[in-house]
């Protein structure tokens, strides 16, 4: 069965390019009935703490992605935070150097720097040279003497040629001579290196596809050896293509927002933000673009990878919201919408649930996320208004304008009844026909009359929502 894992190191926030990792990974464990496991790379950084491996959950969960196994669900190959799994690191460190194939490095970095600078200067690409790797033991115990700590090197073969198949890339040769020479595995503060735990646990938790960025690519070989030392099989690799901005450079903070969480509070849906990752470097044989979670699993196929770098185009992401936006279930939406009506300071307490659903429905199609949702909802929230100047100007240029307004409220007032949209142009009809006025000289004023402004939403329909008490506070109030 097909097992594969995301495994975040927890800095607090979730890139989108991490998150789109996830996501492929989910997606393709998901499609062939596999399982997703979620391992916590807590090795390298300084301070581990819950929240920032709590960030990691949250988005993953907002974005629909469930895992089989991890810190927090268990699982059978635990424990999955790497910071648990130091004594098994060591098991496996002690049978590299039973089989002679590490050695302690003495060097420290700035005799490694010397090194690099002696070589870059006879234009050779700088690698370590393997100086530790025959020291005696009386070499050792002087260096030590010194208060050096070593670090454990891997002694890299050399002049061997590294293949593997890319699910993605393709056929991928490199040759052991350009990997820089040993490389640590141990530091010197008795920290084992990403390059070895990656290994360990990979093959630990029989996982037999990794799925990652494609910055990871040039560590692949490196991998290899070590699985080949370790006597594991390797797994399949599949490097995902970087994301880009759309002048075509690296995705960062210079694009605008890069995290999870920055998406989410603007107001992006997960369904939406979803959809749109799945399409970052994956392009679905049928070429339908708004698809469901289970539409994604279904046509997903890591196959279809694209090895060219993907476009982070937000235009297109606002236009998948907006999609989403307008066939969402309107109490969810309502519902997600609340936060950010209450932030801009709306006391929802006083208006009927119905009443804000029936609002949401005829306003949501002008928001691209919800963090529009206060400022198209405003006219129906908010009685009380400042007249615009160029709505004032409309007014002043012709009495017979305020005369509409007057005639309006006059017969509203008598109106008796529900003040439905047929009632209400019933209405502004009788008014237009005693006053002769009609088009712009009829509808301006009366807007102007409900909103102060000369643009906005079909009057009928938020005078329907305002019902007659609110409508009529509203015009007597612009009449004074
Ligand atoms: N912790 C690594 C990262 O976040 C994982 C790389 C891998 O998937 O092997 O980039």
């Amino acid at each position: 069965t097909v097992r594969v894992r995301f495994a975040p190191s927890p800095t607090g926030f979730m890139h989108v390019g991490n998150a789109r990792t996830a996501l492929f990974n989910y997606l393709f464990a998901k499609h062939y009935g596999g399982k997703l496991i979620l391992r916590i790379e807590d090795t390298d950084v300084e301070r581990h703490s819950e929240e920032a491996v709590k960030v990691i959950y949250e988005a993953l969960r907002w974005m629909g992605i469930e895992w089989d196994e991890g810190p927090d669900v268990g699982g059978d190959y635990g424990p999955y935070r790497q910071s648990a799994r130091l004594d098994i690191y060591r098991e496996y460190v002690e049978k590299l150097k039973e089989k002679g194939l590490v050695y302690e490095c003495y060097c420290t970095p700035e005799e490694l720097e010397a090194m690099r600078k002696e070589q870059l200067e006879r234009g050779e690409p700088p690698r370590y040279t393997g100086k530790c790797r025959h020291l005696t033991e009386e070499e050792k115990e002087k260096l030590r003497k010194e208060g050096r700590k070593p670090v454990l090197r891997f002694k890299v073969p050399e002049d061997r040629v590294i293949v593997f198949e890319d699910l993605v890339k393709g056929r991928i040769e490199i040759n052991s001579r350009q990997l820089g020479g040993d490389f640590v595995i141990v530091r010197s503060n008795g920290m084992p290196v990403y390059n070895f735990v990656v290994v360990v646990d990979d093959a630990l938790m029989k996982v037999t596809h990794v799925i990652r960025g494609e910055d990871h690519i040039s560590n692949t070989p490196k991998q290899l050896l070590l699985y080949e030392a370790l006597g594991f099989t390797p797994p399949k690799f599949a490097h995902l293509p970087m994301i880009l901005g759309t002048d075509r450079s690296k995705l960062s903070k210079r694009h605008g927002s890069t995290s999870v969480k920055e998406f989410r509070e603007k107001g992006y849906l997960p369904e939406a933000f979803t959809n749109f990752l799945a399409l970052l470097g994956w392009y679905p044989k049928d070429g339908k673009e708004i698809l469901s979670m289970e539409e994604l699993i279904e046509r997903f196929d890591i196959k279809d990878v694209n090895s060219a770098p993907a476009v982070f185009d937000t235009t297109k992401l606002n236009w998948m919201n907006q999609v989403y936006i307008r066939s969402y279930p309107i109490d969810k939406l309502t519902e997600l919408l609340i936060p950010y009506l209450e932030k801009a300071g709306y006391a929802l307490s006083s208006f009927d649930r119905k009443w804000l659903e029936r609002v949401v429905e005829v306003t949501r199609d002008y928001f691209t996320v919800l963090s529009d949702a206060p400022t198209y909802m405003e006219t129906f929230l908010k009685d009380d208004f400042e007249v615009l100047d160029e709505a004032k100007n409309f007014i002043a240029e012709n009495p017979d304008r305020v005369k509409v307004i007057e005639l309006f409220y006059e017969k509203l007032k008598a109106f008796d009844g529900e003040l439905s949209q047929e009632a209400f142009k019933k209405l502004v009809k009788e008014v237009g026909k005693e006053l002769k006025a009609k088009g712009k000289n009829l509808f301006m004023p009366i807007r102007i009359a409900l909103t102060g402004k000369m643009s906005g939403v079909e009057l009928p329909i938020l005078v329907e929502l305002l019902g007659k008490e609110r409508t009529l506070k509203r015009t007597e109030n612009t009449l004074k």
